[in-house]
């Protein structure tokens, strides 16, 4: 079957045809493409054809599609077992080597999925202060707990507004939201509520909502205050955990955040999260302690095998470093190009990270320029046309991996720098 039959077909099955909602096409327009394999920076589709891929399962695949040897130690561990629910050797292994590579961390709890790491994070976090209200910023994504399923209220920073059905407005109204990039507001937002805040929740390369990089001293000041009103911190390492550096943006801030959420890389590209923190706080989670957490897949052997191979290879051949310089050469060959045309667009990057936006400073929702999902979608259409697959949304950012090599992104800038020309002039 090819993929327009498959879209259809999947309506039938599954709400809106997916299992998560930016696969839909939906804010780029037309019917996703249906891919069946891939294999290091290629995805090839049930027609047969081949895509470069630059969403890498949205993050995870660092190293690229089944990166050899990954694959090895997840064909090992098929042989072996697939899932214990027991005690068993790998998550040990896992864990000792991420508390002796992050400083920050002292002990670590293995879950599946990002969205639940936050979520218990969190529930730490409400334990150890007692107090029950979070803050988070506005653009920033940390899954789909109910706490963080939230956008701004009615002011400029304070209660937030319930963002999906099904979420109660009193669930709702324990989250606080602040815009990124403005301390006043946030000093507000303490001002009026500190003694009720259990832990502010940050992405420190907020990477959900475009790449909105933020200013250090905004982050320190943010900080600050969290520690004055005796908030605990957390980082929501997801995206930027073992991508921008060993110790993720912890390490790149110098600073230790009280808990740090992780999952994507950390797994390999199987579905693995982890949070993660100081001893005294992690020690509140069950059986240590009484705040209840569980999972009958938590620490699954072949997750564990794949995180652990993945990491280390990253480690040991300085991936991140080659990944960072291949980002910065297409962006400026991007940009110089986007200059010379008189196109505003311009590739915004950090470490392997790369968003393309109108504009060459983007650091919160309200600098988002209004025509930006219009040209994105013209862009996406060309380059799928090309056979060079973005994340299907103007506000998710693209990945590099180990596999795009410097000959493929090459051409990959010639054929960028021909799809925006057309959207924008054509
Ligand atoms: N936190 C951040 C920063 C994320 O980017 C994501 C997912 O994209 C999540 C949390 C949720 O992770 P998951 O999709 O594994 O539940």
């Amino acid at each position: 079957m090819d993929s327009q039959s498959l879209w259809e077909k999947s309506q039938k099955y599954a709400p809106g045809g997916v299992h998560s909602p930016v696969r839909a096409f939906k804010s780029v327009g037309g019917s996703p493409v249906f891919f069946q394999s891939a294999q290091g920076a290629y995805l090839t589709s049930v027609e047969g054809k081949e895509y470069i891929d630059f969403c890498q399962s949205f993050g995870p695949n660092i190293l690229g599609h089944r990166d050899p040897e990954v694959q090895a130690a997840v064909s090992e561990m098929v042989d072996r077992v697939w899932s214990l629910g027991t005690c068993e050797p790998y998550s040990l292994e896992l864990a000792e080597w991420l508390v002796e590579q992050v400083p920050s961390i002292e002990k670590i709890r293995f879950v599946c999925s990002g969205t639940e790491a936050v979520m218990s994070a969190l529930r730490v976090a409400r334990a150890s202060t007692g107090r029950s209200r979070v803050l988070k910023f506005e653009g920033c994504y940390h899954g789909h707990a109910d706490a963080m399923l939230v956008k701004a209220g009615s002011g400029l920073a304070g209660a937030a507004a319930s963002d999906s059905a099904g979420v109660s407005e009193q669930n709702a109204s324990d989250t606080l939201v602040a815009p990124l990039d403005r301390e006043d507001l946030v000093e507000k937002v303490f001002a009026e509520h500190g003694s009720e805040i259990a832990a502010v929740i940050v992405e420190p390369l907020p990477a959900n909502f475009g790449l909105l990089i933020q200013r250090k001293e905004f982050w320190f000041k943010t900080f600050e205050l969290a520690k004055k009103h005796g908030a605990l911190i957390i980082f929501d390492e997801v995206i930027s955990g073992f991508r921008v550096a060993q110790g993720g943006m912890a390490e790149v801030l110098d600073f230790q955040p009280d808990l740090v959420t992780y999952g994507k890389v950390m797994g390999g590209g199987f579905p693995v999260g982890a949070y993660a923190g100081k001893r005294e706080l992690m020690d509140l989670v069950a059986p240590a302690g009484s705040v209840y957490q569980a999972g009958t897949l938590a620490a699954n052997p072949i997750g564990m095998v794949a995180g652990l191979a993945t990491l280390k290879k990253v480690q040991r051949e300085g991936v991140r470093e080659i990944l960072a310089a291949r980002t910065e050469n297409m962006a400026q060959a991007f940009n110089a190009a986007m200059s010379k045309k008189g196109i505003p667009l311009r590739m915004h990057y950090f470490a392997s990270l790369f968003w393309m936006h109108e504009g060459e400073t983007v650091r919160s929702v309200s600098d988002f320029h209004p025509q930006h999902t219009e040209y994105y979608k013209k862009v996406f259409a060309e380059l799928l046309q090309q056979s060079i697959y973005l994340a299907p949304s103007a506000f998710e950012v693209g990945f590099m991996s180990l596999a795009h090599s410097e000959e493929l992104l090459e051409k990959v800038v010639a054929q960028l720098i021909g799809a925006v020309d057309q959207a924008y002039n054509g």
